[in-house]
């Protein structure tokens, strides 16, 4: 059974993300180490490493993914955000990698006026300053709007880029194909997605995938997640996605609109039901 998950908080305890996780019957989940908005990162002693861990044996969720804050730049103009940012995403992935997470999720930042290649090699900078020997890999998501990550060829070229040791494959967010023009209710669109997939790269690369509906219409570049199936994605679109043979051992991750757990619940319901006819 491929795992399932969602986005789950740490806001009360780092603890409770694996108790949301278990009360939803998902088998792997996403958190956020601390705000996304701020800069400061928690101090967590030895105990409640630990027990995090014990906890996440008992209820057996795997993979656990850690997404990156917003806040880091590592193309910054202004040097300060860039020693910042690459500060901080070391901490991050060495805090990481203490909890034994498998995956940390980031998004590239573009910038309009600068050249691929000197994104390209900032953003390597950034990386190489991180230990190579870990556990715990970057991941690089697909974005909305981006010369260098929205569109499949670009994030396949950004990722030979930038690959050092410590980057570990791609992430697919299903709200952002959709935003960067991949019409996933047309099947003609989902071909060119594997066609693409496949000539510009290889599906292996691929370790995980975020299942979000799109508030805004195909091609708009904006990022706006919605409730799955209702969103412009609907239900049409996730059926011919998740046929996608190539894709379908990989993790799923929502990070659909959350108000309470049952917005989760509903999210989940949806996705399994479908799953369960494609299977049958
Ligand atoms: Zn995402
Ligand atoms: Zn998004």
């Amino acid at each position: 059974m491929r795992p399932i998950g969602v986005h789950t908080s740490i806001k009360d305890t780092l603890i409770n993300a694996i108790f949301e996780a278990a009360e939803l019957k998902c088998s792997t989940f996403q958190i956020f180490l601390h705000s996304p908005k701020v800069w400061e990162i928690p101090q967590w002693d030895e105990n409640l490493i630990g027990e995090f861990k014990k906890q996440r044996q008992i209820y057996g969720l795997n993979p656990l993914v850690i997404h990156a804050p917003y806040l880091i730049n590592l193309i910054s103009s202004t040097p300060k955000t860039v020693a910042s940012s690459r500060f901080l995403l070391k901490r991050e992935i060495y805090l990481a990698e203490a909890l034994e997470a498998d995956f940390y999720v980031l998004h590239l930042k573009d910038n309009k006026d600068m050249e691929k290649e000197e994104i390209y090699a900032k953003t390597k900078e950034g990386f190489i300053k991180i230990e190579d020997n870990l556990h715990c890999k970057i991941l690089i998501e697909n974005t909305a709007k981006s010369k260098i990550t929205a569109r499949i060829q670009d994030l396949f070229e950004t990722y030979e880029k930038v690959q050092t040791s410590q980057v570990g494959g791609l992430c697919i967010d299903t709200c952002h194909l959709f935003a960067a023009g991949y019409d996933l209710r047309k099947e003609e669109d989902i071909e060119i997605l594997i066609k693409e997939i496949e000539k510009y790269g290889d599906f292996n690369l691929i370790k995980l995938i975020h299942l979000n509906d799109s508030k805004a219409e195909v091609g708009s570049g904006i990022d706006r997640h919605e409730h799955l199936g209702k969103g412009a994605i609907g239900k049409e679109g996730f059926k011919k996605f998740l046929k996608i043979n190539e894709l379908s051992s990989l993790p799923l991750i929502l990070e659909t609109p959350k108000k309470s757990l049952e917005d989760d619940r509903k999210n989940l319901a949806f996705l399994r039901e479908i799953l369960k006819k494609l299977e049958s």
